[in-house]
């Protein structure tokens, strides 16, 4: 018991002991149930929960989590649009339980039996776990304003929203849905690039998403594709730049290669903004940047406009 009355000692609590702190048993024992309040100091910082602020990476703002959350997570002081949740951006998008998810249960095999710092199966399962999605995209059928619409939207948080086989798969299939029941296409992207883990079959994808949206197009039906932020590579390679109109949110990094590999391989200065949507709308590549509030709004503007020159053009070939 002598480390008892060290402790006190080096503590300089042991003047105030015998007035809140019962005699000492016999033998000089002390008490431990009445041990004095150590470290007073800390309960300051337990003053402010972690995680309920976030610094935003643009202005440096601390903003209240639950004021992200309502303002769609965009930075209410500067703008920033931060990343959000495939889940969270459906619910701000569709009509209230009109979304009927598809293939909701479909993941990855491994059929390279590939191995980097992890198994791949194993990463799959840690990133199920983490991220309460069984891949990087979610696709259905729902409402936005009166229009029914097919939906993709990809989650960043899922291995950087690579395009693997179950992503190339699910939004295949909904684009096929939608042109069978004759609908249009909303595919709200977002990616790292191709799924290294799954080789040649990850990049097939490319062309069979494409392919899908090329006998979509071939029945006059619209496809808006949106791109945020990262849209790299593989994905910007493919689906996300083949659409009839293609929006973007306010500061999203879109590109194939990154900025510094295409420094090292063309030995030349990028000019300033290069690979934002901002830069890409001044040289023509998308037609509109839209800020995520307004997002559902323009979906049904342009949606209306789609639809009525459909019917126009359906009439007069008719
Ligand atoms: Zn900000």
């Amino acid at each position: 018991m002598a480390t008892t009355t060290f402790t006190k000692k080096s503590l300089g609590l042991e003047t105030n002991e015998p007035a809140v702190t019962p005699p000492p048993a016999k033998g000089g024992q002390t008490n431990f149930a009445k041990k004095p309040k150590l470290g007073s100091g800390k309960s300051k910082k337990r003053d402010i929960p972690e995680g309920l602020w976030t610094k935003c990476p643009k202005c440096e703002t601390m903003v209240f989590d639950k004021e992200l959350d309502e303002n769609l997570k965009v930075c209410p002081k500067c703008e920033y649009h931060f990343p959000v949740g495939a889940r969270e951006r459906i619910h701000s998008l569709v009509e209230t339980c009109t979304f009927e998810e598809m293939d909701a249960e479909m993941t990855s095999v491994d059929p390279l039996k590939f191995v980097d710092k992890t198994p791949y199966p194993r990463r799959v399962q840690e990133h199920q776990t983490a991220t309460n999605l069984k891949d990087a995209v979610l696709t259905g059928i729902c409402k936005i304003g009166e229009h029914r619409v097919a939906l993709g939207v990809m989650d960043l948080s899922f291995i950087a929203a690579s395009l693997g086989s179950v992503v190339g798969e699910k939004l295949t299939r909904l684009i096929e849905r939608a042109t069978e029941k004759e609908l249009p296409v909303i595919i709200i992207s977002t990616s790292g690039g191709a799924r290294m883990q799954e080789g040649m079959l990850s990049l097939m994808q490319m062309a069979k998403t494409s392919a899908a949206l090329a006998y979509h197009a071939q029945r006059r039906l619209p496809y808006l594709s949106v791109l945020t932020h990262p849209t790299t590579a593989g994905v910007m390679a493919s689906y996300a730049s083949l659409g009839d109109l293609i929006l973007a949110e306010p500061g999203a990094m879109i590109g194939f290669a990154g900025p510094r590999v295409i420094k090292d391989t063309t030995q030349a200065e990028l000019p300033p903004g290069f690979q934002t949507a901002e830069f890409l709308l001044d040289h023509g590549l998308i037609d509109a940047i839209v800020p995520r509030k307004e997002m559902k709004q323009r979906f049904i503007q342009y949606l209306d406009f789609l639809n009525n020159r459909l019917k126009v053009a359906t009439a007069t070939s008719a």
